[in-house]
């Protein structure tokens, strides 16, 4: 007997379901792919034996120290600190943007203040002081110009965000910016938070220990929307019997009836270069249009304390596009009519009775790996 579904086995979902499992409720694990972990799933390179994220580059932080000590019943952790590099007009400079860039920028020696002064020039708003402090309109260019001012936003953010979204950035949301920290000291760390790290032994590993519990039943290759079979849960199967915890896409949930929310999507070209480093760095970001793609992602840099082939190397470039209805939905883009629409399927949601809408497909929102476990956390409390 199954006191609870839950529909995706992401770190949400995988979060609900232990949390509930250990106290005492036997839960239905749905999900439609072959494997557990969501998109953070990962698993070993074919031609290389080096682990490769299947779904992008997931890199574990957070400043959450209740998600850091739940998920690290699971895992030991490597002491691997992201840091990304990007290229512009036949330059490596590295990022987020910090003095190094900046100064490299501006073939200057400036100290923290002088560079503040020169900044804040540049970007019209009087003081500059990185994330939070500086003037700005809601946009992600009005942001991004008042925090690092026009001639840095134009090198390293300007074409970039225009590959990535392919939506006018006075049209993107602030907070896409705000995600990345801005540095006046030479401090090159792509996240601040306290805990960063990857899992020793993956994060296949990780989320198989998170779902191996006797209460936990995990059922793969089964879509909870589909029609009813004898095969498993379903929609039709579980109305008004066991109450739901729903990690879809919660617009499909609802038949796209008040239309489909926007998503960006992603299209990995993956390659074995014949050699053991093919760019000397995890990732390194394309700031110009003349390469198509975003950025590059060299795996094995992520885990330099493994033993991994001399000779050769995975890699994979990444193409950012509007997802079509059969894409892997990746980032809610969030336009006006996103939100409108949004707006009808939350009122929705509410009324649908016995059912949990969470995570970032059913809430529509761009959630890292720690937010979705402290947002799993709190609705197993809730539950
Ligand atoms: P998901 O992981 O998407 O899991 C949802 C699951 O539900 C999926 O497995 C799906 O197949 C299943 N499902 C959906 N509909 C159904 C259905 N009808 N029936 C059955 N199953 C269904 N976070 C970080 O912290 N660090 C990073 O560096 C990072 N990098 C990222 C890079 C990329 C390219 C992307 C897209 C995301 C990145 N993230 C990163 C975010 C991370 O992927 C999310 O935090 C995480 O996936 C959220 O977990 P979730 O359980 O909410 O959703
Ligand atoms: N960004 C940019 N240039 C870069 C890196 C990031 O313009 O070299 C912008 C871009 O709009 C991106 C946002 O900053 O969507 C957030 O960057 P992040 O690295 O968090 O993006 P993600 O890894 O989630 O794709």
């Amino acid at each position: 007997m199954t006191d609870l579904v839950v529909v995706g086995a992401g770190p949400f979902g995988l979060t609900v379901a232990r949390v509930l499992a250990e106290r005492g409720r036997n839960v239905t694990v749905v999900e439609r792919r072959d494997h557990i972990g969501g998109n953070a799933h990962s698993s070993p390179d074919p031609a290389t034996g080096i682990e490769v994220h299947n779904y992008g580059a997931h890199l574990f932080h957070t400043s959450n120290q209740r998600v850091w000590e739940f998920l690290s019943r699971f895992t030991a952790w490597t002491g691997y600190t992201h840091r990304v590099f990007t290229r512009h007009r036949g330059e490596v400079y590295p990022l987020p943007i910090n003095l190094a860039t900046i100064n490299q920028f501006f073939r200057s020696a400036l100290s923290p203040d002088e560079a503040r002064a020169l900044i804040a020039e540049q970007a019209g708003t009087g003081q500059a002081g990185g994330s939070g402090t500086a003037a700005s309109g809601n946009s992600l260019r009005d942001k991004g110009v008042s925090l690092i001012g026009r001639p840095l936003y134009e090198a390293f953010i300007e074409s970039y965000t225009a590959k990535q979204w392919q939506t006018p950035a006075d049209q993107l949301p602030a907070s896409v910016i705000t995600r990345l920290p801005v540095r006046y000291n030479y401090d090159s760390r792509y996240f601040s938070d306290p805990h960063q790290g990857l899992p020793v032994d993956g994060y296949a590993a990780l989320w198989a220990r998170l779902a191996d519990h006797p209460r936990i039943d995990v059922v793969l290759g089964r879509d909870f929307l589909a029609p009813a079979d004898a095969a498993g849960p379903s929609r039709a199967a579980c109305a008004g019997r066991a109450p739901v915890v729903f990690t879809g896409p919660i617009d499909q949930y609802f038949g796209h009836s008040a239309g489909r929310l926007g998503w960006r999507t992603i299209d990995f070209e993956w390659s074995h270069p014949p050699t053991g480093d093919f760019q000397g760095c995890p990732v390194m970001n394309y700031a110009d249009l003349d390469a198509p793609w975003t950025r590059v992602i060299e795996f094995r840099h992520f885990h330099p304390e493994r033993d991994y082939p001399a000779d050769r190397t995975v890699i994979a470039h990444e193409y950012s596009r509007p997802a079509g209805a059969d894409d892997e939905p990746y980032y809610p883009i969030n336009r006006p009519a996103d939100r409108e629409r949004l707006e009808r399927y939350r009122q929705l949601a509410a009324a649908e009775p016995g059912v949990w809408f969470g995570g970032r497909l059913g809430r529509y929102q761009y959630l890292d790996m720690d937010m979705a476990v402290a947002a799993g956390l709190a609705l197993a409390e809730k539950l």
